[in-house]
């Protein structure tokens, strides 16, 4: 059963609305409307996928507009950075726009209103205003200069402009209506004094428009059809008809202003303010410290522009303020550099093994398959010899028989080499091993064809030839949050928060010769150990390696497998996606049948593993769940949690979709009952 119709979310919903009553698709238009004071993060993101998504879908314009009305905290900086950025992710823009391209407009408007009698110049002092605004149960108070003439307003404010005051002297605000239950139409701000040069417009203006009175006025400057903001701007939508009511002409197309989630990810902030208290306190090395959720983080960490965009999609676009879990987010790159990445050997915490019966001065080049997941990948050498490093902690002396590594009198094969076995140690005056001695089986080469090359051994360890390495430096990232939510705690700062073991460097990492030749942005998988990337920081005799993400979510590890393993030798080839998405609600079932039996953080990780195989489950494979006895309450939750995600990926409700989430609203379990009541809230 194909699912090939794709559900639309609610914004294209509207969208098809609009065509369908009449507007000509010549006229959809969109924008991006980023304030240039910051780097972006993954939350932009959501919002760049989603309007440059919607421009491709539609064939239609997309703008890169510089919200750019507050000199105080903008920077030519962060214009270079975001339009590289939104370039990266693998998007183009029709024009870029500046708001502050529109300052004479907006300013020649303003005074059309005050002419109007629809503006007027305050003097009163910021404290007093605040006072006179009333609250949301008791009107406003006019201010004494709201009757003040059209004459004495227009000179006032010419005079602002002109620079005959200090900052904060004057402001002019609209005048609308001091009791609307709307506190944001009770006489809003449109100007205020800043004196301060504009990093485009110099020292032209010493006012500068309000973001609500520029942001309306400049998608009608451009025609933009549908403004698409966070939904913190709902209430702003009536001030936004408000000022466009003052100067739209029928001729022209009436931008219409719709709202969607503010995306938020688990274990970071995403607000620009708070991730500059980040760098300036130095807590991170700088905007894209690998460890920040910002777009240039990530790109240094190694993620892919296809990972974010593929996290964007399927996160979605919700009505409904939520948290994705930081665990999508790396399932995505995976995923991407699963198919992308080299496959090469690196040992980040090295042991020495000696090859007794291997000769001396013998070398050997060594075939090894870049990636088994491409079938055009090829390959290249590995020089191999007697002396190998290993990882520390790929053996033991002793060990049960749930040990698949290297033991004394135990066989595991090197990765592309020979099956070996464990014959003895060195150890130092301290008792730490300093040299493991093993024999190699000279005739088990990997793809020598020969019957002892085909033995099956229980375990594969990575390793690189001593003569041949190449000393790097290796950087891996934890979470920069302890928290889940670092920014929820009403009593307590963010900062409180800060992992302070976020970063560990090691220094003395060994990798294959082949890795000289690393290039920034080339992606390479460490056999065994996860995804790397080159930093930056790197010169050709001192590289320096990131670790993007482990193999698997070690933070979820027990509760799914849905990744690969890697470290043994009958390793599966790689599943179709269709055997992928099959073994997903499958994968499902099997977490949820546990769930009612964990608490803590292996509820959250469980739950996390089910948000990520949802991603891979469509309707017409959950829907037959919908049926699942009523006491087997693990599966409903986990049914439950599933239909969420699709949900919010825009599934429309059906009869069937209400009668199950009704039915779980009322069940006497809790955990069941709080997911109905949380997709619930999906419209
Ligand atoms: P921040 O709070 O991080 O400073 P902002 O909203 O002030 O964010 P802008 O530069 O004004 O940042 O944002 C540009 C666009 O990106 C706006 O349309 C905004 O609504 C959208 N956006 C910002 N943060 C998010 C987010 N977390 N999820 C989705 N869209 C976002
Ligand atoms: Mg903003």
């Amino acid at each position: 059963m194909a699912e090939d119709v794709k559900s639309i979310n609610f914004l294209e919903q509207l969208i098809e609305e609009d065509l369908a009553n009449g507007l000509s698709p010549d006229k959809l238009r969109f924008r991006f409307p980023p304030e240039p004071n910051g780097y972006l993060h993954i939350g932009h993101a959501a919002s760049i996928c989603l309007n440059f998504g919607l421009g491709e879908k539609y064939n239609a314009p997309v703008n890169l507009r510089f919200d750019d009305t507050n000199p105080t905290k903008e920077e030519q900086e962060y214009v270079d950075a975001i339009k590289y950025d939104v370039e990266w992710l693998g998007f183009k823009w029709d024009k870029v726009c500046y708001s502050s391209d529109y300052f004479q407009q907006l300013y020649d408007w303003a005074v059309e209103l005050i002419k109007k009698g629809k503006a007027y110049v305050d003097g009163q002092s910021a404290a007093a205003m605040a006072e006179q605004k009333g609250t949301p149960t008791t009107p406003g108070v006019a201010s004494p200069h709201r009757g003040q003439s059209v004459e004495e307003n227009l000179d006032l404010f010419e005079r602002m402009k002109n620079g005959e005051f200090e900052a904060g002297r004057y402001v002019l605000r609209a005048k609308i209506d001091m009791a609307s239950p709307n506190m944001l139409m009770r006489d809003p701000l449109l100007y205020r004094i800043v004196n301060k040069a504009h990093h485009r417009t110099g020292n032209d203006w010493c006012i500068y428009p309000m973001y609500d009175w520029a942001h309306g006025e400049s998608d009608y400057i451009e025609q933009i059809s549908h403004s698409l903001c966070t939904l913190e701007f709902k209430p702003h939508r009536e001030l936004y008809d408000w000022f466009l009511d003052q100067i739209y002409e029928d001729t022209k197309l009436r931008p219409k202003q719709r709202e969607f989630a503010r995306r938020n990810l688990s274990y970071t902030v995403m607000s620009k303010r708070k991730l500059l208290a980040l760098v300036q306190t130095k807590t991170v090395a700088g905007w894209d410290d690998p460890r920040m959720p910002t777009i240039s983080g990530l790109r240094r960490r190694g993620y892919t522009p296809e990972s974010i965009r593929k996290f964007s999609e399927l996160s979605g676009i919700s009505k409904r303020d939520s948290v994705t879990d930081v665990s999508l987010l790396e399932f995505c790159i995976r995923e991407d550099l699963n198919k992308t990445a080299t496959r090469v050997m690196g040992v980040l915490d090295p042991v020495k093994l000696v090859i007794t019966n291997y000769p001396e001065d013998k070398e050997e080049m060594l075939i090894a398959e870049n990636n088994p997941e491409d079938p055009n990948g090829g390959t290249h050498e590995v020089p191999f010899s007697r002396e190998l490093y290993i990882e520390r902690e790929d053996f033991k002396e002793e060990a049960g028989n749930k040990f698949f590594r290297l033991t004394i009198g135990n066989e595991v094969r090197l990765k592309s080499a020979y099956i070996i076995k464990g014959e003895s140690v060195v150890k130092d005056a301290a008792g730490n091993i300093t040299e493991i001695h093993c024999t190699c089986d000279p005739d088990s080469r990997s793809g020598s064809g020969t019957e002892a090359s085909m033995r099956k051994v229980k375990g594969t360890l990575h390793w690189v030839s001593i003569k041949h390495a190449v000393k790097v430096e290796v950087r891996e990232y934890d979470r920069l949050f302890l928290d889940e939510a670092p920014d929820s705690h009403g009593d307590k700062d963010f900062m409180d928060f800060v992992n302070p073991d976020s970063l560990k460097i090691i220094k003395e990492a060994y990798v294959e010769p082949f890795l000289k030749e690393a290039k920034l942005d080339d992606k390479f998988q460490f056999q065994r150990l996860g995804y790397f990337t080159l930093d930056k920081d790197a010169t050709s005799d001192h590289l320096i390696f990131n670790k993007t993400v482990g193999l698997r979510d070690t933070w979820a590890k027990q509760q799914s497998k849905p990744e690969q393993q890697n470290d043994h030798p009958a390793a599966k080839p790689a599943q179709s996606q269709q055997q992928e998405q099959r073994s997903a609600i499958n994968e499902i079932q099997k977490i949820s049948k546990k769930y009612t039996n964990l608490s803590g953080d292996k509820l959250a990780s469980a739950r996390a593993s089910i948000m990520n195989l949802a991603e891979g489950v469509s309707y017409e494979e959950l829907q037959p769940l919908f049926n699942t006895a009523a006491k087997k309450v693990g599966t409903r939750i986990g049914v439950m949690i599933t239909l969420g995600v699709l949900l919010n990926k825009g599934l429309v409700r059906n009869s069937e979709i209400d009668a199950f989430i009704e039915a779980g609203l009322n069940d006497a379990n809790e955990l069941l009952a709080s997911e109905a009541k949380t997709i619930e809230a999906i419209k």
